[in-house]
């Protein structure tokens, strides 16, 4: 891998809690939000889902892809480890895009989260502390 690349042709490496599955991710999402809906609330045991979209193609599971715990239809589907649960990516919009969970990546993406989406669906118990765009649903 030449240092020199450009910044598109970056790749990003992602793992599990335990190790055991792993991936590459082009640096060169299109998109990163915070989401507050109350299925990426539970599915992280957080308040909210850092995470940013990239065409599908350019995401690879390295390891652990035979053991993924797939919750989901093929093609729209949430990708945990199956062994410690920890969610990687989802499978969106009709199979074309991924959804990187930002807290799964061990280097820094290049891109940011921008904005807060299902803000209408925040947790009580927590505030947005930041001056970022806040959209009750999707960004449209
Ligand atoms: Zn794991
Ligand atoms: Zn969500």
């Amino acid at each position: 891998m030449v240092s020199d690349a450009p910044a598109s042709e970056r790749r990003l490496k992602g793992r599990c809690y335990c190790g055991q599955s792993r991936f590459e991710v082009a640096d060169a999402f299109r998109y990163a939000a915070n989401c507050h809906c109350s299925q990426c609330r539970r599915t992280t045991g957080s308040a909210f889902k850092p995470f940013a979209g990239i065409e599908r193609t350019k995401l690879a599971v390295t390891e652990g892809a035979d053991a993924l715990l797939i919750v989901g239809e093929p093609d729209a589907h949430d990708a945990h480890c199956g062994r410690c649960g920890s969610l990687l990516f989802s499978v969106v919009r009709d199979g074309a895009y991924v959804h990187v969970a930002l807290g799964t990546l061990e280097d820094a993406p290049g891109t940011r989260p921008s904005h807060h989406i299902f803000v209408g669906s925040k947790a009580p118990w927590y505030e947005i502390a930041d001056d970022l765009p806040q959209f009750q649903g999707h960004l449209s």
